[in-house]
């Protein structure tokens, strides 16, 4: 069974569709109600076994009362992946505290207890893998856009990824992260939109393109899978050559 978080859009949605076309039941989980209600049908409709929570990833309590449903429905997670997420465009001057704590808590703190949580039961059964979603934005500065907070938020989940892994390498759980470049999903939808910013991003991507939420959830199949069975704390760039400058 394959839990995902922001499994209702974008990457979490190609990975859902992904793992179950592989075979996987999935726990979606995300707080846009709607969007998890049409990713659920969506899924429904490819003969994939299906269930929602509607919950914010922020709420330690909450992810841990769907982790232990989770376990009475399907049995522990054999695949966490966390594609919950959010970014937001500021100067270091002007964003507001409210701001800089809702990235920071959603992208570095939304990680973490999904991953104690869901991880926990993988840590009883001794088997288990873990995806978490960093981003180039973890390992260089992005321009010309401002975004201190994603950028902090992200180098932070490269580090817990590599945390966790140590603590649990000996359990059978591996955790793992992807840094994605620039992706074509509903989060850079108003970026690409503006063609002064999307240009430079064009300019500093050798492959000069946006990669898709599908290129993206190949990766992650193979994390999520015993053909990465000696991976475990690795950072995976998946961003056009963009990090190779
Ligand atoms: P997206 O906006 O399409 O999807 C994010 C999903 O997360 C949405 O369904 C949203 O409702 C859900 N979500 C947001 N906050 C939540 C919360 N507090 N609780 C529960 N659900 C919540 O974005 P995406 O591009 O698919 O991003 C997925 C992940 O990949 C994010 O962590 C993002 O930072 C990361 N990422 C994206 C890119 C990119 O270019 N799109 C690049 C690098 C990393």
């Amino acid at each position: 069974m394959a839990v995902i978080t922001g499994g209702a859009s974008g990457i979490g949605l190609a990975a859902a569709r992904a793992l179950g076309d592989c075979g996987a039941a999935l726990e979606l989980i995300d707080m846009n109600e709607d969007a998890l209600a049409d990713a659920a049908e969506l899924m429904s409709s490819h003969n994939i076994t299906v269930h929602t929570t509607v919950l914010d990833v922020t709420d330690p309590q909450a992810v841990t009362d769907a982790a232990q449903a989770s376990k009475e429905r399907f049995g522990p997670a054999n695949i966490l992946v966390n594609s919950a997420g959010i970014a937001m465009l500021h100067s270091v001057l002007d964003i507001s505290p409210q701001d800089w704590n809702r990235v920071i808590d959603v992208d570095l703190n939304g990680t973490f207890w999904p991953s104690r949580e869901f991880g926990r039961h993988m840590v009883e059964a001794g088997r288990g893998s873990i995806v978490n979603m960093g981003s180039m934005s973890g390992t260089i500065i992005n321009r010309p856009q401002f975004a201190s907070s994603y950028m902090a938020a992200k180098g932070a989940v490269h580090q817990l990824t590599r945390a966790l892994a140590v603590e649990w390498a000996n359990t059978g759980v591996r955790i793992n992260a992807l840094a994605p470049g620039y992706i074509a999903t509903e989060m850079t939808l108003g970026m690409r939109s503006q063609p002064e910013l999307f240009n430079e991003w064009l300019n500093m991507t050798p492959m000069g393109r946006c990669g898709t939420p599908e290129e993206v959830a190949s990766a992650i199949v193979f994390l999520a899978s015993d053909a990465s069975s000696y991976m475990t704390g690795s950072i995976v760039p998946i961003d056009g050559g963009y990090t190779c400058f």
